[in-house]
């Protein structure tokens, strides 16, 4: 049960050290999905903490977001008392939020607003200071490309972001993983993921860009490294300056 292949140790603790991402008594929540990203960082997790000379609580908490598939809550239920790590369930009517908004705004970023609220505000009640969310290398990699298509702006996922509101940390430690690392993990560790219920998620704007990468991939095996690559900090930046801004040119 705490068995953890050693690089995914190894890559995991370095994100932990370099970042800062835990420190002595922390009480982190694991945001569980049921998807193959949170159950494995929820058992990596598991295991990290058996032999950490850090010493912190974990728990893990689903945001039912109330699509018409139901989620399997005694299936992650069960997931988590087998780690034995204490699990909560919170259903909520973010599904018709979505619904009523869908025609003027994005159901994801409505989906992402609400169930962020959600999670913090529950981890802030019953004592969490930190959120732990499972992104992976390539959720950056896709954010980092989707901010400059989609908003005209350079950034990407931070490691750790303190939030003044709820005064709760949301903490990324899986992203020195690949989605390729994360998978097969899972699929070795046999976790019981469960499938999305939600009718979205194949129309998705993360969905294009991920299927736009693959198809640029397919012409230049470099185009994955050379994006995350573009990640890092780097001051040699060729920008333009900020006054030239007014000039862009927008479809009419
Ligand atoms: S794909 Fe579905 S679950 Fe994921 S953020 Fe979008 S609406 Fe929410």
């Amino acid at each position: 049960m705490n068995y953890l292949p050693k690089p995914y140790h190894t890559r995991i603790w370095k994100a932990i050290y370099e970042h800062r991402l835990i420190e002595p008594g922390d009480r982190v929540l694991v945001g569980l999905s049921g998807g193959k990203d949170s159950m494995f960082a929820c058992y990596a997790f598991r295991a990290i903490r058996a032999y950490s000379k850090i010493p912190f609580e974990l728990g893990a908490a689903t945001i039912d977001i109330g699509f018409d598939t139901p989620m399997d809550s005694e299936a992650l239920q069960a997931f988590c008392t087998g780690l034995g790590v204490p699990f909560h369930y919170i259903p909520t009517r973010i599904a018709e939020i979505i619904a009523s908004k869908k025609d003027k705004v994005s159901p994801c970023s409505v989906c992402a607003y609400f169930r962020r609220a959600a999670l913090h505000r529950f981890a802030a009640q019953q004592g969490f200071n930190k959120v732990l969310l499972a992104h992976h290398q390539d959720d950056a990699m896709e954010t980092f490309l989707m901010n400059i298509l989609y908003t005209g702006k350079i950034g990407t996922l931070p490691w750790i972001t303190r939030l003044s509101r709820t005064g709760v940390t949301v903490i990324r430690p899986l992203m020195y993983l690949s989605e390729h690392d994360v998978s097969r993990a899972s699929r070795r560790l046999a976790l019981p993921v469960q499938q999305s219920p939600c009718p979205y998620s194949h129309d998705s704007s993360r969905a294009r860009t991920k299927e736009l990468i693959k198809a640029l991939c397919r012409h230049d095996k470099m185009v994955r490294a050379n994006l995350i690559s573009a990640m890092f900090e780097d001051e040699q930046m060729e920008l333009w300056p900020a006054s030239g801004r007014h000039y862009t040119h927008r479809p009419s």
